[in-house]
């Protein structure tokens, strides 16, 4: 079958990106054909259509002009697709047969550096994973903005890091395919998975791909060469960048090692239940701890403030740094709003350096650069005014970089041009050549002009004319009466009847010039942009510190800015087992009380060796999970290195904070409440260790009470008695039969969140005190939030009648308990026999004189005994 000869060549480009969509350019369009056709129309909503291929019949079609590029790919990609933009290489002007194409970049959702795709206050990772011999070896590299990590776990521990690190797109050997995808989409479902060829996860390939990379020797400088899985997976990330990015790397010019253990570990669900950076109902950031205390300036500073949000620290000394440094900024307040001010118009530089380096920048990010690094000098000046050990090394790190001012200055205009096909990008006076040729383009009428009176005045022939027409150019014409006078420079071309024209070498080379200005201009123009674009790359390492260190000085003056703002205190922190907060208050809560409501705020004791459970009841609404959330936020802001919102904090470091909050968003992807809430309940039991701290809200809820109490009872028990777990543990609950916990259990207290009965209704204190609610205060909380009177007063019946019982529920429980005991002692002993007047009676027995008879009547009198 003969297919058209453009559908043969796509075809050809196409099947070197399989699972990913061609964007096919094709004069001003770029196209999508078959499957790809069907996808795109499907993502895009653009109409899919045919198109004839010869005697190989239609093929599926969907396009979209080529300047439409820019707000359709970032659909693509944000919708988790690879896709390959596959460009005419030549002007089809001058293509002889079919135009020459092929792909220039790929665009993947862990792979861009385009600004449509990107969230300026997030990074965006790829990780690449590789396990084998129960270790995991991960990699992860931000190419916007030139972050490559390397780290090992054991392979239990991955899915952990994962959330953590929350890539945007995750490599994976086809070996592991099947066990790695499940895995990972159980806990990130929308995450793209890429199968990579398992050859790319070579040992030897990867390191050796690595050391060229980096033009060094060993991975030795890295510290990383011990990481066998990491160099595997590091490997096939840095093989995957080269392959989509078909461009200059420079930027990612280290690779580090990546500790987990420096970090607190919040899983997915605690992320969730603390709505650290986006809320439990709706996802949105709005409404999150991140979106109170983001009051960055750049957008370095708002990824960095993420990061640190994410992952809370776990060693005392990095934290009392932070901590000491924001304390700065809290007491000076001039040193806080000068550096803010400056920092406003500092532009993203780590991601404009990536694009210097990917050679992706514009005219006016290069601008943005310079007018970023014109700061330092401004931010140094002011930091110059600290004592503080760490600001002062920031200080020293800051590189004004006054050679790349100055180079940007002289080179390119102050208010260029967005697009390089423009002119003007290029200053006057900074390249002759360029003045030159802007001068003739713009002085062409005055330098005939002014040629045409110097060769008047030195020929002597007034009427001399230099004119121009299509076909012989710019021309001199002179009238036959002056024939005698025409110098011997002069070339004639042309015969009149009146007149002859003439060339001169200067005259045809100026034309060449005015003619080919314009293009000269551009090129030119682009020729200078790259000198000074390279020259920026050889800084690009000074230009990367610098980021990091506006993004570190950012992070300070908003954890300062918010310590003052909303009244925060300085947390001590030691490595003690003990929490101790005076008028803690909810972060997030305290600020979207309306002005009429005020929040309580409210005490907590927490130790391992004392307080270590504290079962917490009271009422619904009346501020139970607020009261277990901002115990764990405090903690979480503390370890950050912030201030925190209470008026005094004594903090002994957590490993991790685990929660167990209403599970209702698993329901959909098919698993109960009760099943989701019991996975969860098993993660902590098992990970918990005695440097931990568990906030359970309500356990054992989704299914019949009296399973609910025992498990509650069970866990809870558990975490006192087992002696590796120990957690400090705050367990809201409904269930006060587990106050009763704290009359046998030593290190089990009990708090309530107070109300007041006020006739018919309750009215919420929330304020939490020592003791147990006795009353649920179920019905007037219905009540209150409108359920039919008809509904509720039955209610009051029913429950007056259950009351009145004999036994009640918890009575049952009580005995049910009891009984157990009872079961486990009789099994422990069970060879034991207690009552010792039947032992005496049964040693005494004269086996040898009793008949069969009387044997059995002495066992049947010694069976009612018992
Ligand atoms: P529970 O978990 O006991 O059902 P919540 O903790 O969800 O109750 O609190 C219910 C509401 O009460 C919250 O949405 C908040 O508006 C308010 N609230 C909770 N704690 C406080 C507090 N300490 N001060 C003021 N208002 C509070």
């Amino acid at each position: 079958m003969s297919v058209t000869p453009l559908m043969t060549q796509y075809a050809k480009i196409k099947a070197n990106y399989p699972d990913t969509i061609l964007l096919f350019r094709v004069g001003d369009f770029f196209e999508t054909f078959e499957e790809d056709a069907k996808l795109a129309s499907k993502v895009l909503g653009i109409t899919l259509t045919k198109r004839a291929n010869g005697a190989a019949g239609d093929v599926p079609l969907a396009g979209f002009p080529h300047h439409a590029i820019d707000s359709y790919l970032p659909k693509l990609v944000r919708s988790g697709y690879r896709v390959a933009i596959c460009e005419q290489l030549e002007d089809p002007k001058f293509a002889k047969g079919i135009v020459k194409r092929d792909v220039i970049e790929i665009v993947t959702p862990g792979v861009t550096t385009s600004d449509k795709i990107l969230d300026h206050k997030k990074n965006n990772y790829l990780l690449s994973i590789y396990i084998e011999n129960e270790i995991a070896g991960l990699a992860f590299v931000d190419i916007s903005t030139g972050e490559f990590q390397v780290f090992e776990v054991s392979e239990n521990n991955f899915t952990q890091q994962l959330e953590n690190i929350h890539p945007s797109e995750i490599l994976i050997p086809k070996k592991h395919k099947n066990f790695l995808e499940q895995k990972i989409q159980k806990i990130l479902p929308s995450t793209r998975i890429t199968k990579i060829d398992d050859w790319i996860y070579d040992f030897n390939y990867g390191n050796d791909l690595l050391i060229n990379h980096f033009n060094i020797k060993t991975l030795k400088g890295f510290g990383i060469e011990n990481y066998k899985n990491g160099i595997c997976a590091a490997g096939s990330a840095l093989n995957y960048l080269k392959e989509t990015q078909k461009t200059n790397l420079n930027h990612i010019n280290k690779i580090s090692r990546y500790n987990p253990s420096d970090f607190m570990i919040l899983d997915f669900s605690t992320k969730r239940n603390l709505e650290i950076t986006f809320t439990i109902q709706g996802g949105e950031r709005e409404g999150s701890l991140i979106s109170i205390l983001d009051k960055t300036e750049t957008s370095m500073g708002g990824r960095l403030l993420k990061k640190w949000i994410t992952s809370p620290l776990r060693k005392l000394e990095p934290i009392l740094q932070r901590q000491s440094c924001i304390d700065e900024f809290v007491n000076n307040k001039i040193v806080r709003q000068n550096i803010k001010n400056e920092l406003k118009e500092i532009g993203d530089i780590e991601r404009l350096a990536s694009k210097v380096c990917t050679g992706r920048i514009n005219p006016r990010e290069i601008v943005l650069l310079k007018n970023s690094f014109k700061k330092i000098p401004l931010i140094k000046q002011i930091l110059d005014q600290s004592t503080n050990e760490f600001i002062t090394s920031i200080n020293v790190k800051l590189n004004p970089l006054s050679e790349i001012v100055e180079l940007i200055e002289n080179a390119i205009n102050d208010d260029p041009p967005i697009s390089l096909s423009d002119s003007d990008v290029i200053k006057n006076g900074y390249n002759k050549e360029l003045d030159e040729l802007r001068n003739i383009s713009s002085n062409a009428k005055n330098w005939i002009a002014e040629l045409q009176k110097s060769e008047r005045e030195r020929t002597r022939i007034p009427s001399l004319k230099v004119s121009y027409n299509k076909v012989f150019g710019y021309y001199i014409e002179i009238s036959n009466a002056h024939k005698d006078k025409i110098p011997d420079n002069y070339i004639r071309k042309q015969t009149l009847v009146n007149s002859e024209r003439y060339i001169t070498p200067e005259l045809k080379e100026y034309e060449d010039k005015i003619l080919n200005a314009h293009e000269n201009i551009l090129n030119l123009e682009f020729k200078i942009f790259e000198e000074v674009r390279n020259e920026i790359v050889k800084h690009v390492e000074e230009i990367q510190e610098n980021a990091k260190l506006i993004a570190t000085l950012d992070c300070f003056q908003s954890f300062a800015e918010c310590a003052v703002e909303y009244n925060y205190c300085k947390p001590e922190l030691n490595e003690s087992d003990a929490i101790e907060i005076i008028e803690g208050r909810h972060p997030v809560v305290e600020r979207i009380l309306s002005p009429s409501e005020k929040f309580t705020p409210n005490d907590c004791k927490l130790s391992s060796s004392e307080n270590q459970i504290i079962i917490l009841t009271g009422p619904n609404m009346a501020g139970k999970s607020v009261y277990l959330r901002q115990i764990g936020l405090i903690v979480l802001l503390a370890q950050i290195g912030s201030f925190v919102p209470a008026t005094k904090a004594s903090i002994g470091l957590v490993d991790r904070i685990f929660t167990r909050v209403g599970a209702s968003d698993n329901i959909s992807a098919g698993e109960s409440t009760f099943l989701v809430e019991m996975q969860e309940a098993a993660n902590i039991l098992n990970n918990a260790t005695s440097k931990s701290l568990i906030l359970l809200d309500e356990i054992g809820r989704g299914t019949s009470t009296f399973d609910g109490i025992s498990i509650a009872w069970a866990i809870t028990e558990y975490l006192h008695d087992n002696p590796l777990l120990q957690a400090k543990t705050l367990f809201a609950t409904h269930y006060h039969e587990l106050n009763e916990m704290a009359d046998i259990f030593p290190r089990i207290k009990n708090y309530k969140v107070e109300v007041r009965e006020y006739g018919d209704k309750v009215i919420f204190l929330h304020k939490v005190s020592e003791g147990f609610a006795d009353h649920s205060y179920g019905i007037q909380v219905a009540q209150m939030a409108g359920l039919p009177t008809f509904v509720t007063k039955r209610a009051k019946e029913i429950l007056a009648n259950l009351e009145s019982k004999e036994l009640t529920p918890y009575e049952m429980k009580k005995v049910k308990i009891a009984k157990q005991k009872q079961t486990d002692e009789l099994q422990i002993n069970l060879f034991e026999i207690k009552d010792d007047s039947i032992r005496k009676e049964i040693s005494e027995i004269p086996i040898d004189d009793l008949t069969p008879i009387q044997a059995l009547n002495k066992l049947n009198e010694l069976k009612k005994k018992i």
